[in-house]
């Protein structure tokens, strides 16, 4: 992501008329950063071919029209990097929002939510969490154990289930899976369950035999939504793999799990791709609480190194408890003073994972964001935290503007801070930098976080 940003602010920063040769270097760039994200080379490809169509045809129009300052300033190099920027994050985002859209489930039915895909992809693990997402939620939930083909598969299921308190059904004698999965839903439809999911096997010895027995299991429990998962982490492979599956079952909805690691997330666009479904959710650990609700345009900033506030929002969301999100208003709002990040800083320190939540914080520069785990974090925003103790009132409220380093009474401002704190004044002026990046990206959200712009939440 790094790389493709850097090479659209080298064409900003870079003056005069456009050529033909910078669209082309521009987009072999692109190209180049957005396969190294495991995007699908042929999706790459073609996608290449339509921006430049399209930006070519904008050039060529601008060109037959005379000469003035006007027309110029249009050919200018930042005016083309922000074009192509726009077509590269609408493409994106369009791959991400296939026609077809997720099956919602429905109150007070029996909502059968089948789950296909590879060994070791993510299927027990993801059932889990999504399990627990709707029981929160206040969904009646139960699960069905339809692997016979892992040794360990039931115990895996039956552990979560039993630390989340969600009936589960199984058996450690019947080896026809197709009965077990027919038997446990039946089971709980009687038993008027709103969410029955099946856990299926993820690989035979051979290939063929998996694709006949998830086609006999999901014949037998005729799921209302079957949900593909896909490990973010096999990459280029993402593309054939989710076609299997999708040409042998109806594939609905697709989860990426694994997306915390070093996964840099394009398989994600081929997993859409192959199966024309949208992707519901993301795994980002192997917690239960590692669930995230998919935004196309979230994840494209991301993708393309722009970090995602919506994400951090919803993060702090769910430590905050439904309903009184402060930093989602302060999107809204655009505004963002020294006290609110002293507050989200605040929630981040009470929180579980820190590093994941640094990758969303596009305000931190890459030399604060720690690659050796969680303490280091810790440590440096306690630091910070410290200073902002030793800030006024009017100082933490935006009140004061402490932006500018050369005023003599902002300086002594600085040194009270840092002397109050026990750092050095350098310390406290990359704090203030921090929060002037905070500041901006909030600033940028403003309106983008409203009501309307909002993306429908996923069930
Ligand atoms: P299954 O064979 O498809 O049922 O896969 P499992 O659910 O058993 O998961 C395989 C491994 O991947 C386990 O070690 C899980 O803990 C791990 N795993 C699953 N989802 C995630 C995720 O989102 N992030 C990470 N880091 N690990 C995951
Ligand atoms: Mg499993």
């Amino acid at each position: 992501g790094g790389k493709l940003r850097e090479s659209l602010r080298k064409l900003h920063s870079s003056s005069g008329r456009v050529t033909k040769d910078q669209l082309n270097a521009l987009l072999s760039d692109i190209s180049r950063a957005l396969i190294e994200s495991d995007v699908n080379v042929k999706m790459v490809m073609t996608m290449r071919e339509q921006i430049k169509t399209k930006v070519m045809t904008q050039i060529e129009a601008e060109e037959s029209k005379g000469d003035d300052q006007d027309d110029q300033n249009r050919r200018s190099a930042s005016h083309l990097s922000k074009t192509v920027q726009k077509a590269v994050v609408d493409e994106l985002t369009n791959l991400l929002n296939p026609e077809n859209k997720a099956y919602s489930l429905k109150k007070g039915k029996a909502n059968v939510v089948l789950f296909v895909g590879l060994q070791g992809s993510g299927k027990t693990t993801s059932i889990a969490k999504f399990a627990n997402y709707h029981q929160k939620r206040g969904w009646k939930t139960a699960m069905v154990c339809a692997d016979t083909f892992r040794a360990g598969a039931f115990d895996q299921l039956k552990q979560n289930a039993t630390k989340l308190r969600v009936p589960f059904y199984g058996s450690y004698t019947e080896a026809d899976p197709v009965l077990i999965a027919e038997d446990g839903v039946n089971q709980f439809k009687k038993e008027k369950y709103e969410v029955i999911i099946v856990d299926t096997s993820g690989r035979h010895k051979q290939e063929s035999a998996l694709f006949e027995e998830m086609q006999e299991i999901s014949a037998a429990v005729k799921p209302n939504n079957t949900v593909l998962v896909i490990d973010a982490t096999q990459g280029q492979a993402v593309f054939d793999q989710a076609l299997a599956f999708h040409s042998a079952v109806d594939v609905g909805s697709v989860i990426v799990t694994k997306l915390d690691g070093g996964a840099k997330g394009g398989g994600a666009l081929s997993a859409v791709a192959a199966t024309e479904s949208p992707i519901i959710f993301t795994g980002t650990g192997e917690h239960f609480e590692d669930l995230e609700s998919f935004h196309p345009e979230s994840f494209v900033s991301k993708l393309l190194g722009y970090g995602d506030m919506r994400g951090l929002a919803e993060a702090f969301k769910s430590v905050d408890g439904d309903g009184k999100d402060t930093l989602m208003k302060q999107l809204e709002l655009g505004k963002f003073c020294l006290r609110d990040m002293y507050n989200q800083f605040q929630k981040v320190l009470s929180m579980g994972s820190m590093q994941k939540l640094m990758g969303y914080m596009p305000g931190m520069p890459e030399y604060l964001i720690p690659k050796g785990g969680d303490q280091e974090a810790t440590g440096r925003l306690k630091k910070f935290m410290y200073m902002m103790d030793s800030m006024t009132n009017a100082e933490l409220d935006g009140k004061v503007d402490l932006s500018k380093k050369d005023d003599p009474k902002v300086q002594s401002r600085i040194r009270r801070i840092a002397a109050g704190s026990g750092t050095h004044i350098q310390e406290v002026m990359m704090l203030l930098q921090v929060h002037r990046q905070f500041e901006g990206m909030v600033g940028k959200s403003k309106g983008l976080f409203g009501k309307n712009a909002q993306a429908k939440q996923q069930q």
